[in-house]
């Protein structure tokens, strides 16, 4: 076929595939319902000889994965953060995908180099950050994490009269890291792609709402006051979505000259809701923030973003020049504030969604989705057999399930709890994950994706209460 026609019928295929796939995804099951043999026999087709019509690949491919994807673009998905894809998102992603652009210069793409612009002010805008910080849209909240460490170490160490880019670690001054003992996993890989060293970081422990005391920040700042610090701190963490007291830790932390990061992979989005931002009072003192788009933001992974106040540290750490590479005078280079070289334009799905939602679209998403974690946990909470564990104060929370035995122990109930999760996630009605918190297993209740309804809790409690009566013992 010809190239300019060749494309037709494989896109119209493919978006066939897709609307169905979308449409029905109210009433199929949330669960995958291929087991782990079948998709391998499905998939693990010959690599033949002579290649497949376009149409055929595509046609296989949906056919292939039935029953091995999950539902977590639909509105019955509470299980991890995970959000789904608003429209304009989903097709200005596809958008992405046929222009294929390589957005890492201005040159070899130039308008998504300036939708990464306008992005980086709507976010910072939106996000109530200071609006000269320096910005790169990554691949998630891990890498955002690395981009603005990678900055941190830079400052850090420059600070000390040591060139890190130039001379690395071997020799340098050790970095100690300070961070809630709540952090997300993602943070210590960023510690230790960076060279940082795990045996740096201080875990300190959290009060009860989860918050880092200010008492326990400040004597751990003074343990060792010659060595150069950065402190984590969270905006929304992964179990009850608590934030630390900004205005009185971050000031604490830069008198003793530390840099202060924050891990805001969904919670920083709370800034977009008028009656939600008091949770980040003070946040916008921080020296870096790390955040998702494909979280609460509903756009397609991978989409993720890096906030940094110093620019000249952040541009130290990541800009490259070559002589092959066609560099813009007064464009901006994604590729000097990116870890990676040839990238996608992930700006463009961001841009749509920002669009799409507006202002107040996105307020909406943020202040709806907690309202129906908080009806949602309370109900699950009250249901027989069932104890609320934390009341979200926003989009996330925690219910457990007890053993019915009259002696049953904590063991005994943290089994239950694993037993009901296992059996919600038979029906394939809604789906919830497991969490141990505070020394008790958990189920997780995490609601982000912008099609959760009523309609959508109610389900997800009737299903959650028809497993505990079926398996009451
Ligand atoms: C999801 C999450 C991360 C990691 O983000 P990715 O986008 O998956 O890389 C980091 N921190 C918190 C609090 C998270 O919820």
């Amino acid at each position: 076929m010809e190239p300019t026609t060749c494309y037709r019928p494989v896109l119209e295929r493919a978006l066939a595939h897709a609307v169905t796939y979308l449409e029905n995804l109210r009433h199929t099951s949330v669960s995958p319902t291929a087991t782990l043999a079948e998709l391998r026999s499905r998939l693990a087709r010959p690599l033949a000889e002579r290649g497949v019509r376009a149409s055929q690949v595509i046609d296989d491919l949906v056919g292939d994965v039935a029953g091995g994807l999950v539902g977590s673009s639909g509105g019955r998905f509470f299980a991890w953060v995970i959000g789904g894809s608003t429209p304009a998102a989903l097709a200005a992603d596809w958008l992405t995908s046929a222009w294929d652009q390589n957005a890492t210069l201005y040159a070899s793409g130039p308008a998504e180099a300036v939708i990464e612009e306008i992005c980086g002010d709507w976010l910072k805008d939106l996000l109530g950050l200071p609006p000269k910080a320096s910005f790169a849209l990554v691949t998630g909240c891990q890498m955002a994490h690395v981009t603005c460490l990678a900055a941190a170490r830079n400052a850090l160490l420059s600070r000390q009269g040591w060139d890190v880019e130039r001379k690395g670690l071997a020799g340098a001054p050790s970095i100690r890291i300070l961070s809630s003992d709540q952090r997300h996993g993602s943070f210590e890989r960023a510690v230790r792609l960076l060279g940082l060293g795990i045996d740096n970081v201080v875990y300190l422990p959290v009060d009860d709402e989860g918050r880092l005391p200010v008492d326990v920040l400040a004597s751990a700042l003074q343990a060792q006051p010659e060595r150069p610090t950065l402190v984590l701190l969270q905006a929304g963490d992964i179990n009850i979505g608590s934030y630390d007291p900004f205005d009185q830790l971050i000031p604490l932390a830069h008198r003793q000259g530390a840099w202060v990061h924050v891990d805001g992979a969904f919670g920083l989005w709370a800034a977009a809701s008028p009656t939600h931002r008091h949770f980040l009072r003070g946040c916008e003192l921080a020296d870096s923030w790390a955040t998702d788009g494909h979280k609460w933001l509903n756009v397609p992974y991978d989409c993720g973003y890096a906030f940094v106040a110093d620019p000249k540290a952040h541009h130290a750490s990541m800009s490259h020049r070559a002589s092959y590479l066609t560099h813009a005078a007064d464009a901006r280079d994604p590729m000097d504030w990116n870890p990676e070289w040839s990238r996608r334009g992930r700006g463009v799905a961001t841009y749509a969604a920002l669009r799409e939602l507006g202002r107040q679209g996105i307020a909406d998403l943020v202040e709806r989705t907690c309202r129906h974690a908080h009806t949602l946990v309370m109900r699950l909470g009250a249901l027989r057999g069932a104890e609320l564990m934390w009341e979200p104060k926003i989009n996330q929370g925690l219910v457990r399930f007890l053993d019915p035995g009259s002696d049953a122990t904590g063991a005994d109930h943290d089994r239950r709890t694993d037993a009901v999760i296992a059996g919600i996630l038979k029906t394939g009605e809604t789906f919830f994950g497991g969490t141990t918190w505070r020394g008790k297993r958990c189920m997780r209740v995490s609601v982000c994706n912008w099609q959760t309804n009523e309609a959508d809790v109610d389900r997800a409690v009737e299903a959650v209460n028809r497993v505990l009566e079926e398996t009451r013992a």
